[in-house]
């Protein structure tokens, strides 16, 4: 060890990180031996460390073994993803060593870690509907998520306040469909009116904002190059009034449709996409064209949650399509759409997703379910509620339960300048997340994974995006990375007592642990 590498060893020491104790990492590696000495880089930027990488086909994917000696580090790993996660690891392990001289060369502290994921879906959702954050709020979020080696960022792109993605066939779609005319008033409290809920708005109009071809291409190249893939959401049959707004003609009731989406103000609207017209069904199907040209992730997500069917049960058209279709009730609309464009996205070498309201009903086995609702007081009071109950029925999963896994929920922080939309979920809450609880043994292979949902009605910028992810997000990343559950919760939290610091320090609006 050279003398200036000694000065760093022992500076490091006497800071907030001890070089000869465990480093702290996030998530935790499945399995890591601290050996003693350090290795001096000579370089004071950890990107700029030189990494002997092999290929070892004996791990699993994803993995890799990382190897730091005095003499050097080496990286094994079965697949690209596995090199990119050492190098995060790595990365942490350098953060550690820093004394906060950024001219100061890194001393590494001498380990062997083996390492891999638990699950293969390790997602973090964002709606860019109700509140739009744009590209390089997004490229933030990834490159957040990469740090903590999740792989898929869910993309919620369309809902009843906004459509955010340019579509060339249906100009209106953004002109129209990607603007408000009012919005949810910061600092409103919902209350009731009759028997709606609803909260204070403004008279502010929002937007047109939307994402172009050229974005979407950006953001994907930038994802790509964090091994994430973008699943993007195009919601239907429900959660469509930015679409009808901007083309009534594709709902049942197209007269005042528009008026009475801009004037819902809350929620899901009653006007969804009409299942009985034709015209309806090209539409979505040209969409879905153009996300399938954008897009190469082989899952999309269709949507499929909160679908009233009180316009369905009106509409000639869909009573119609009903006989024809030998459907026994108005229900059965929703799984004759799912089952079409399964199909049809089928035929693309795609595989549809959706919010756990499509497996009710006849829908093909290689649909995904991602799983949100808890009970069966949620939803649409259809029999499917769990996701341990779509495993059980041979479907892949996606694990998101709103009461773990919604970060649009409280924190229960003593002092918290945010607004939530109500919920529970402390950070000691969300770590408590087991994608496989409560699936039989046998299903548990068809749980690829879980997410974290970022909801937006009442997170109106990237600070207070930040501050509801983060910590929590962490939690998240740990549950989805390290081995099944129990884990112990108070190791995790001395973990992210450094942590945090490391996130603040690259400027993360990351809320206190508690
Ligand atoms: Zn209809």
């Amino acid at each position: 060890m050279n003398i200036k590498c000694l000065i760093v060893a022992a500076s490091a020491a006497l800071s907030c990180w001890n070089v000869f104790a465990e480093p702290v990492l996030v998530p935790a590696p499945r399995k890591m031996t601290v050996r003693s000495g350090v290795y001096c880089a000579s370089v004071a930027d950890v990107g700029s460390i030189e990494v002997q990488e092999m290929r070892d086909a004996s791990l699993p994917p994803e993995g890799y073994r990382l190897t730091v000696t005095t003499g050097g580090v080496s990286v094994a790993s079965a697949d690209a993803a596995g090199a990119f996660y050492a190098r995060q690891t790595l990365r942490q392990l350098a953060e550690g060593a820093a004394t906060g001289a950024a001219s100061a060369p890194l001393a590494l502290p001498c380990v062997e870690i083996v390492d891999s994921p638990a699950y293969r879906w390790r997602g973090a959702h964002l709606d860019e509907v109700r509140h739009f954050f744009g590209k390089e709020n997004v490229k933030r979020v990834l490159d957040l998520m990469a740090y903590h080696k999740l792989n898929v960022f869910h993309w919620h792109l369309t809902d009843d306040e906004g459509w955010r993605l340019e579509i060339p066939a249906y100009p209106e779609l953004t002109r129209i469909g990607a603007a408000r005319p009012n919005s949810w008033k910061r600092g409103g409290k919902p209350h009731k009116v009759g028997d709606r809920r609803v909260i204070d708005r403004n008279t502010e109009s929002y937007g047109p904002y939307f994402y172009t071809a050229d974005d979407v291409r950006e953001i994907l190249a930038y994802a790509a190059e964090r091994h994430i893939t973008v699943v993007p959401e195009i919601e239907l049959p429900g959660h469509a009034g930015a679409a009808i707004t901007a083309y009534p003609q594709f709902a049942c009731m197209p007269e005042g449709a528009r008026e009475r989406i801009w004037d819902a103000g809350w929620g899901n609207t009653v006007d969804v996409f009409c299942a009985g017209n034709d015209e309806t069904i090209r539409f979505l199907e040209r969409v879905l064209d153009h996300v399938c040209e954008l897009f190469p992730s082989k899952i999309i997500h269709i949507g499929g949650d909160e679908c009233p069917r009180k316009r369905w049960k009106e509409c000639p058209k869909c009573q119609a399509r009903l006989k024809a279709e030998g459907l026994k009730e108005t229900n059965d609309l929703q799984a004759w759409m799912t089952r079409h464009f399964a199909q049809y996205l089928e035929k693309r070498g795609r595989r549809i997703i959706g919010w756990d309201e499509i497996l009710s009903g006849d829908v093909p086995r290689s649909a995904i379910g991602m799983s949100w609702r808890t009970s069966q007081k949620n939803g649409t009071g259809d029999k499917l509620t769990s996701g341990a109950e779509g495993a059980r029925r041979g479907h892949d999963m996606v694990m998101a339960p709103h009461l773990l896994c919604y970060y649009d929920y409280r924190q229960e922080l003593a002092d918290d300048p945010f607004q939530y939309i109500g919920g529970h979920v402390p950070l000691e809450k969300a770590y408590s997340f087991d994608p496989c609880e409560g699936v039989a043994e046998e299903a548990r292979a068809h749980v690829l994974g879980g997410q974290c949902c970022n909801w937006t009605e009442f997170t109106w910028n990237e600070h207070d995006l930040a501050w509801k992810m983060w910590p929590r997000t962490c939690a998240m990343a740990e549950a989805l990375w390290t081995a099944p559950a129990p884990r112990d919760f108070w190791d995790f939290y001395k973990r992210m007592e450094v942590h945090r610091r490391r996130l603040i320090s690259r400027g993360v609006n990351c809320a206190p642990l508690r």
